[in-house]
């Protein structure tokens, strides 16, 4: 009668935010407490968005998956997948899908996370208002198939948005062999994370590619009766583009919320315990606003799923979500680019480190205030990133020489860092831990991740993880050279 005695704890959406909570969960020994449904629109189980470029590149789904659905009803978790949640009742706490369930909740949480903004630019729909062929979002799986069917070599693209997402498609646009043109409305790429030195830089890097940049360009109109077939600049400039990409930023998804009573800004407005201001109501992720602030990145979801599993499961009741540090990487094969904090000084007081390898297309800068890391980034090489990260996101002091912390590969740094860099970001798992684990038999991908959890996050350190197995273990024939264990 264990289960009767259960709370109901539902869940919208299943993405990121949902998987990390659920593991959360899970290390508190949750199920206990909770009867847990997850409500997902999309189907499949939880898969890694980061990750996406490589099905736009050909990759199957299996590849950036992170929870099967087997792994649900192994866990003790119902998945309603491929199921939309269309209302919720906070005071009757029940919730309605779409195919007209009505399922009763004692705890409901809203990781809904967001959909690709559109911009305003004329002819993105036909006249009857469906999206226009050819236009597209990168933000699903689904979008990645259908730009994937669509694209052909030779085919002209167009991708409405410099920042991080636009040229990781632009890339994978690229890779199958079409002519790609990155408009980005700003002077500089990656705008939120560089300065304009920064992404000359990785301007000179993409274009070596064959991509073609236009920078501080006004999108106007996308032409074609039917579909695509070119974009208008404001400046009245036209470019062939049969795929129009449009990767311009994020709109959280609140709808749902916003018709509940929820409280709603940008974002679902959550207090330092991710709670809403309505009773048993939640959010996390990119659904969530938290002082003002919405992230679209991951680093926010882990932190903010680690106090909410706190709260959920009353196993800390001190645990209070303060905000969250964050840093970026550009996934592109061939560009390395990694940036956090302060692009610029903002203080006399500041100091400003800058090496700059013209030739090499090398960049690395540096901003430090009161001795501490306030904001780094690299352009061409970002083998300091894991040591930048780290004391970036401690807060702790440079070394006297601050360069060191570009040279060496510890940094210079001593104590606890003798360990090394922190390869996986999302677990805090050290380069250190990594060669003992691998030196004490783990000797595969799965079992080196199994035995630290290291590339069980957003995945994207798993390249550096077969690098070093393939380095330190005796035989490492069970890591392909992209991190995947066949
Ligand atoms: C191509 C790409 C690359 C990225 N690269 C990076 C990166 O390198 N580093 C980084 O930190 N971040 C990156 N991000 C951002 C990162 O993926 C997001 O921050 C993260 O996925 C957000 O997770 P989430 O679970 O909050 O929201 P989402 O991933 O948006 O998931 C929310 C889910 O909820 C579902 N949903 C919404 N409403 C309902 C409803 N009413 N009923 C049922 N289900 C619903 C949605 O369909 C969706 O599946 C990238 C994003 C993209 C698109």
């Amino acid at each position: 009668m264990i289960f009767d005695m259960k709370k109901r704890l539902a869940i919208i959406g299943n993405r990121m935010a949902t998987g990390r909570l659920l593991d959360e969960l899970s290390r508190r020994n949750a199920g206990r407490m909770y009867a847990i449904t997850v409500f997902g629109e999309e189907p499949h189980g939880c898969y890694n968005r980061i990750l996406l470029g490589r099905v736009l590149s050909g990759g199957t789904t299996d590849e950036i998956t992170l929870k099967s659905p087997a792994w649900y009803a192994q866990n003790d978790v119902t998945l309603e997948s491929g199921v939309r949640v269309e209302k919720v009742d906070t005071v009757a706490r029940q919730l309605v899908t779409t195919d007209s369930e009505t399922h009763s909740y004692d705890a409901v949480v809203f990781a809904t996370g967001s959909a690709a903004f559109i911009p305003k630019i004329d002819g993105l729909r036909l006249a009857e208002g469906t999206v226009k062929p050819g236009v597209f979002v990168f933000r699903t799986v689904a979008d990645c198939t259908a730009m994937r069917a669509y694209a052909h070599p030779a085919a002209s693209a167009v991708v409405v948005g410099g920042g991080l997402l636009g040229l990781e498609a632009a890339k994978s646009l690229c890779d199958l062999g079409l002519h790609v043109t990155v408009l980005q409305n700003s002077d500089t790429l990656m705008n939120a994370q560089l300065d304009k030195l920064g992404g000359d830089m990785l301007r000179r890097a993409i274009e070596k590619m064959g991509i073609y940049v236009r920078t501080g360009v006004s999108t106007q109109e996308v032409i074609g009766d039917d579909k695509a077939t070119a974009v208008r600049l404001s400046d009245g400039s036209v470019f062939p583009a049969e795929l129009v990409v449009l990767a311009c930023g994020i709109a959280p998804r609140t709808e749902v919320a916003k018709a509940a009573n929820v409280p709603v800004k940008r974002a679902i407005v959550v207090n330092d315990r991710m709670s809403t201001a309505i009773p048993g109501v939640y959010a996390v992720g990119e659904c969530a606003e938290h002082d003002g602030k919405v992230y679209g990145l991951v680093e926010p979801i882990w932190d903010q799923c680690g106090v909410l599993a706190d709260v959920l499961t009353a196993a800390n009741p001190r645990a209070r979500y303060t905000g969250s540090k964050v840093y970026a990487r550009l996934k592109v094969v061939g560009v390395e680019v990694a940036s956090m904090g302060l692009t610029e000084s903002e203080r006399d007081t500041d100091e400003v480190i800058q090496v700059i390898e013209d030739r090499k297309g090398i960049y690395r800068k540096l901003i430090v205030r009161d001795g501490k890391l306030a904001g780094a980034m690299l352009v061409g090489s970002a083998e300091a990133a894991p040591v930048l990260i780290q004391l970036y996101d401690r807060g702790d002091p440079l070394p006297p020489n601050r360069l060191d912390v570009l040279a060496s590969p510890g940094g210079g740094l001593s104590g606890p860092e003798a360990a090394g860099p922190e390869v996986c970001n999302c677990h805090h798992v050290t380069e250190g831990a990594l060669v003992e684990a691998i030196k004490g038999g783990c000797t595969t991908l799965p079992m080196l991740s199994e035995c630290t959890k290291a590339g069980t996050g957003c995945g994207s350190c798993r390249g550096q993880l077969a690098n070093l197995l393939l380095k330190h273990a005796p035989r490492a024939e069970a890591v392909g050279a992209n991190g995947v264990a066949h």
